[in-house]
């Protein structure tokens, strides 16, 4: 879908789709480097992050197995708790696995933090986060993020698999949603 489609909804594009794209491939180069002569296996969280995955793994240039988790994470409105449910669990057993947590966004950083220390607790050889997002100033807990697409501010954004009111995911671009459309 095209910002001319829901050009009402968004104050402003803060990553086009180019700019995404080019850094996705840089991303890419580094996984490879830094996973040369190792198993690696993609771990989405589901529903944010399937575009990234869908066009990293594409970026890769190598074999990589994929597989998804979906959490929830408890908290009032839209404030994560650190409090995480798991809605969907992994497939198969990570015991001895390198696993590369794919992320849309890291905001308070509480989700991640917990499903890192989850993934080591089962016996992950090697457990990192490539995000496509990071807000930095409303990180409450520190997590070792390897990867990082963009560094944003605060703002509430939509696109390239963020929802708001689960739309939006199909944007090709990361947005800041017009006030108007929550307050
Ligand atoms: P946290 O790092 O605070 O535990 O939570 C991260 C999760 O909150 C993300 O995976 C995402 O689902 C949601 N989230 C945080 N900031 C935003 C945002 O600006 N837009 C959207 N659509 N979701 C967000």
């Amino acid at each position: 879908m095209d910002l001319s489609a829901v050009s009402k909804d968004i104050e402003r594009v803060i990553v086009s789709e180019e700019d995404l794209q080019k850094r996705i491939k840089e991303l890419a180069a580094q996984v490879d480097k830094d996973y040369a002569g190792k198993d690696l296996l993609l771990l989405g969280v589901l529903k944010g992050a399937v575009m990234a995955v869908a066009d990293l793994s594409r970026a890769l240039q190598r074999h990589v197995e994929m597989d998804w988790m979906a959490v929830s994470s408890y908290g009032s409105g839209t404030k994560s708790s650190g409090v995480v449910r798991i809605l969907k669990d992994l497939d198969r057993d990570i015991t001895g696995r390198n696993v590369l947590i794919i992320e849309d966004i890291v905001d308070t950083g509480l989700t991640l933090s917990w499903l890192k220390a989850n993934l080591e607790s089962r016996g992950a050889a090697n457990v990192e986060i490539l995000t496509i997002l990071r807000k930095p100033e409303a990180a409450k807990v520190e997590v070792n993020v390897k990867y990082i697409g963009f560094d944003i501010p605060s703002d509430f954004v939509i696109g390239y698999g963020l929802d708001f009111d689960e739309k939006y995911r199909n944007l090709p671009f990361i947005g800041v949603l017009a006030k108007h459309m929550y307050s």
